[in-house]
């Protein structure tokens, strides 16, 4: 992935809760096609950073730059002005989000859960819309399912809806925060098939996991958080069986 373009560049990015600082100067890069694997133990600050990318939080400072294009902020004369929530909406299409818990509306059947931001934020058609979200669900292996409601979907089948909405605007990159820890062991293999297939077809992503045989068999670089600090950065292999800093040799012997 050597000379792809770098698509997401953190510099210097501070968030604190109150008095509690929960991102202590993060610098990474991702690039276009690029896999990034963020572990760490609870509270290290991985859902915060992610949320941050994803301007669902207000960094503190330094800056998260997407194509070069600061995200969250315009700055003028060395001073960072935040966006308006159209401005940040807007930057957000860029970004796909899947979470620990899939937040599927209870009251619309998969393809609607799919087709609702396509039609609403989107203003595509109805047709378009359903379309499109059929692709997906096919795409994730639930096109039998598309009519059903969450209720009646397994653990799995509702996080494959949830990877396919975050996919339906065709995001550029893609931030999964814990996308198995909620789900029975027996599940967790057929959506970590389908987060495969999507980096087998090229998609960058962000992946916040515990799964470490699987963020050493599909990251092209590994981050280990603590305290709100990379304390580890590397190729899977040297940071999950070499760790230098004592943080993440704690870290991934803990794991093991
Ligand atoms: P991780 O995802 O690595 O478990 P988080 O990013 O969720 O860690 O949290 C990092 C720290 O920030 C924790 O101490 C957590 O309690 C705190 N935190 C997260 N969100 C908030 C919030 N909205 N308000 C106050 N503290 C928060
Ligand atoms: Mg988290």
């Amino acid at each position: 992935m050597t000379g792809a373009q770098e698509l997401i560049r953190a510099r210097d990015v501070e968030k604190r809760f109150g008095d509690l600082t929960v991102l202590d100067g993060i610098n990474l890069g991702v690039r276009e096609g690029e896999v990034l694997s963020l572990l760490g133990p609870s509270g290290s600050g991985k859902s915060t950073f992610l949320r941050c990318v994803n301007m669902l939080e207000q960094i503190d400072s330094g800056e998260i730059r997407y194509q070069g294009e600061l995200l969250g902020f315009r700055k003028h004369n060395d001073r960072y002005y935040p966006l308006s929530e159209k401005q940040r909406a807007r930057q957000r299409i860029n970004f796909g989000m899947v979470f620990q818990h899939f937040n599927l509306f209870s009251h619309m059947t998969a393809l609607e859960n799919i087709c609702e931001g396509l039609t609403v934020v989107l203003r595509q058609s109805r047709a378009e819309a359903r379309e499109r979200g059929r692709y997906l669900l096919d795409r994730v292996g639930l096109a039998e399912h598309a009519d059903k409601y969450p209720s009646m979907l397994s653990g799995g089948q509702q996080q494959r809806v949830a990877i396919a909405r975050a996919l339906a605007p065709n995001p550029s990159v893609m931030l999964f925060d814990e996308p198995t820890s909620a789900l029975d062991p027996e599940l967790v293999g057929e959506v970590l098939d389908v987060i495969r297939e999507l980096v087998e077809s090229g998609m960058t992503m962000i992946i916040v996991t515990h799964e470490m045989n699987f963020a050493r068999e599909v990251s092209d670089s590994v981050a280990i958080l603590d305290g709100g600090r990379i304390v580890e950065f590397g190729a899977p292999e040297s940071v999950l069986t070499q760790p230098s800093s004592a943080r993440a040799k704690a870290f991934v012997n803990a794991m093991k």
